[in-house]
């Protein structure tokens, strides 16, 4: 898996859940789908009246989420920035020309309400709940940054077993110390709980 892959997986879905936090930091999700994709980027239009560009307008970070047929989930976390004027037209009319039921909702020249984003650094989640193992991978993309997410074993394990017994994924192999292979972890923290030196810390450390 890598990033380009995940955009087209997205441009399959057609229609991703956007969260944002507005004025009060609270949840607002909204399903969008007038999208256009770039293998490295994002494109999207919404109207300037709407809560949803004031607050991109405002703060600008955005999860997207999407979930495939497969159960793969993938998530994109990512700053939403105002593409510059000169550019509008050129994105719109490409999202309309690719999204025709645009035209349907926004006939003539009211598409003019609308105000472009771009996402360009972003970090990608890809979680697929559909092999098994299961398989989580994350990729940076422009200026994005990877957080690190879930558990990993310390000096300090004393290599009893424990955390390999209970893991649901068969997710750790043996060593000193023991080691929690990132890839197939679920992040159930059942090793975290079971550990009876405390050797499992939860991440970002
Ligand atoms: S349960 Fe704790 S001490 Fe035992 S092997 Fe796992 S991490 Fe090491
Ligand atoms: S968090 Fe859950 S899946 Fe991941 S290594 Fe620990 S027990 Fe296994």
């Amino acid at each position: 898996m890598d990033a380009p892959t995940c955009l087209k997986k997205l441009e399959h879905v057609g229609v991703l859940a956007f969260a944002t936090v507005d004025g009060h930091g609270a949840p607002q999700v909204r399903c969008i789908s007038a999208i256009h994709y770039e293998p490295d980027a994002l494109y999207f239009f919404t109207a300037r009246g709407k809560n949803f560009c004031r607050e991109l307008l405002r703060d600008g970070r955005v999860q997207v989420l999407a979930y495939t047929m497969y159960k793969e989930m993938i998530r994109l976390s990512g700053t939403a920035r105002r593409v510059p004027d000169e550019e509008q037209a050129e994105w719109r009319d490409m999202i309309f020309e690719e999204q025709p039921y645009l035209s349907n909702v926004y006939p003539g020249d009211t598409r003019d309400i609308g105000v472009v984003f771009c996402i360009k650094d972003m970090a990608i989640e890809y979680f697929n709940l559909g092999v098994s193992p299961i398989f989580r991978e994350s990729y940076a993309v422009g200026g994005g940054m990877v957080a690190g997410k879930g558990f990993a074993i310390l000096e300090s394990c004393i290599g009893c077993g424990t955390c390999r017994r209970v893991c649901p994924q068969d997710a750790i192999e043996e060593g000193r110390p023991y080691r929690i292979r990132p890839e197939h972890c679920l992040h159930c923290g059942n090793c975290f709980e079971n550990c009876p030196v405390s050797a499992v810390a939860r991440l970002p450390k």
